[in-house]
């Protein structure tokens, strides 16, 4: 038998027990150790998530031990693994290009079918990275900051730009922290003096950006006129979304992480007179994920300049609501279960 926690209704978790899993061909089992709570998680818990159906067992940020494997699979058992949590379906026009991070048929594990908030849980192989010397805690993050990894990438960033993060959430977090590792003058924005504080005290960044005050003007005098050559949008804001043309150095490019349920406009002049290049960034590839380990293998990015909260599986349906109020102070949570 194995527990799992359900999230029965918005604002209802409940343990529930089970018969534990067994894995089918193609799969492997996978006894959790470490599962990251994100913001679609307190969503559904909230009930703001749309398009979701309960009840539904959450927890996409996953790392754990291969418990057993299905036929056809050569994954050592015993060893620690992270989950890459999309389920792609392989022959779709994004599919075919590599671009499975952005599936027309994706299915996300905690979020379209039941995820990782239990003690064991089957997934194809292919999606359960084997990663030895990164501690499970760290693991469970990696998902997270694939995420910030992807706006990097999608941004190509190097050495040569000033990057502006706009939102120190988690995302934008480990977006500042891959632009650093991508060797650029990077700036972290929010209206959140707290979130402010956090990012100046744990990462390597050039300035902050009060976005209480005039950013346009904080930008002017930081890059000498110049304006960020990069802005990555963290906040799930569309009026911070529609400011970031006007903050744009002339050439540079938007990435757009942010979901919003709004139209975003822009001034066509505006838009124009910088070339200005716009993209979204969806979730993460593979690659992504890889460049993540590597850089918390070498010390280059730290989980624990997100990782504020911890606690164990049987504490969390009693925890979890104190963490979703803003005064806790949550940037990310982290259950551990030993
Ligand atoms: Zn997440
Ligand atoms: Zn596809």
């Amino acid at each position: 038998m194995m527990k799992s926690i359900v999230c029965q209704q918005p604002g209802e978790l409940n343990f529930l027990e089970s018969t534990k899993p067994q894995p089918k061909p193609g799969e492997v089992l996978l006894k959790i150790r470490a599962i990251g709570i994100c913001g679609t998680d307190i969503h559904a818990y909230g009930g703001n998530q749309p398009f979701f159906s309960y009840p539904r067992v959450l927890g996409h940020e996953l790392s754990g031990e291969i418990e057993a494997v299905g036929a056809g699979v050569d994954l050592p058992v015993g060893k620690p693994a992270y989950v890459i949590p999309y389920l792609e379906c392989g022959d779709c026009v994004a599919c075919r290009t590599g671009k499975t991070n952005c599936c027309t048929d994706i299915e996300v594990i905690g979020v379209h079918r039941d995820g990782g908030m239990c003690e064991y849980l089957c997934l194809p192989a292919s999606h359960a990275v084997v990663t030895e010397g990164v501690p499970f805690d760290q693991l469970a993050v990696v998902e997270c900051l694939a995420i910030g990894a992807h706006s990097v990438r999608r941004g190509e960033v190097t050495s040569k730009d000033t990057v502006m993060v706009l939102g120190a959430g988690p995302i934008g977090l480990g977006a500042a922290q891959f632009a650093k590792v991508a060797g650029a003058k990077t700036f972290i924005a929010d209206v959140n003096d707290e979130r402010l504080a956090f990012a100046k005290a744990e990462l390597n960044i050039d300035a902050t950006v009060d976005c209480k005050n005039d950013v346009k003007a904080q930008l002017d005098s930081l890059t000498n006129g110049d304006f960020p050559t990069v802005i990555i949008d963290c906040t799930g804001n569309p009026g911070a979304m529609q400011s970031t043309f006007g903050w744009l150095a002339h050439g540079g490019t938007l990435v757009f992480v942010s979901v919003v349920k709004a139209d975003i406009s822009f001034n066509d002049p505006e838009f124009h007179k910088r070339e200005t290049t716009l993209k979204g960034s969806r979730n993460a590839t593979k690659e992504d994920f890889e460049h993540v380990v590597t850089c918390l293998s070498n010390g280059s990015v730290k989980s624990t300049a997100m990782v504020t909260h911890k606690t164990s599986f049987d504490d969390f349906p009693a925890i979890f609501p104190e963490w979703v109020k803003p005064q806790t102070g949550v940037v990310k949570a982290v259950i551990e279960i030993n």
